[in-house]
């Protein structure tokens, strides 16, 4: 696994600036923007503010979506499964080997058992849990993304701003 630096956020001519390499999966500035981006929206929206993408090995986004529970009256709507079943079903597959899931939050224990279930291969997360497992911490093969601090800075504040204005 290598990665290069990723200080600031400008781009480069050359667009070399934060690669992120897991195993063979990529992960690059405009994906993490999106996903902030797709959490900020949630956040507006009353929900909580976490976003999560599907890719493949390759980096192109299959599917992006944020958590939607409030919108849906569905438990079920965390970021990480809706973007599981989206991109289920515009690859007419429900496997989903060989791609990867890329989460601004450590998936809680109902999507690690979905993404268990749905054979993603990784799990990237910017922020980890701040909660125990109820079932186990090894039920996916998970990575803590490195670099993009000030992403994480922004996540983490969305998140601590939702939680002390809504409970
Ligand atoms: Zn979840």
């Amino acid at each position: 696994m290598t990665k290069s630096g990723s200080e600031g956020s400008s781009l480069h001519s050359l667009c070399t600036c934060a690669l992120f390499i897991l195993g063979d999966f990529m992960i690059n500035d405009n994906l993490i923007n999106k996903l902030v981006e797709a959490a900020e929206s949630a956040y507006s929206n009353n929900e909580i503010p976490v976003a999560a993408a599907v890719i493949d090995k390759s980096g192109n986004i299959i599917s992006l979506c944020s958590n939607s529970r409030q919108s849906n009256y569905s438990v079920l709507d965390h970021a990480e499964i809706t973007a599981i079943v989206s991109a289920e079903k515009s690859l007419g597959d429900w496997r989903l080997n060989g791609y990867s899931l890329v989460s601004t939050l450590e998936p809680c224990d109902m999507c690690s058992a979905i993404i268990k279930e749905s054979r993603i291969d990784n799990v990237l997360f910017l922020l980890p849990r701040d909660t125990p497992y109820l079932y186990g911490d090894n039920l996916i093969n998970k990575q803590l993304v490195s670099g993009y601090e000030y992403e994480k800075k922004k996540l983490k504040k969305l998140l601590t701003l939702f939680f002390e204005e809504r409970r």
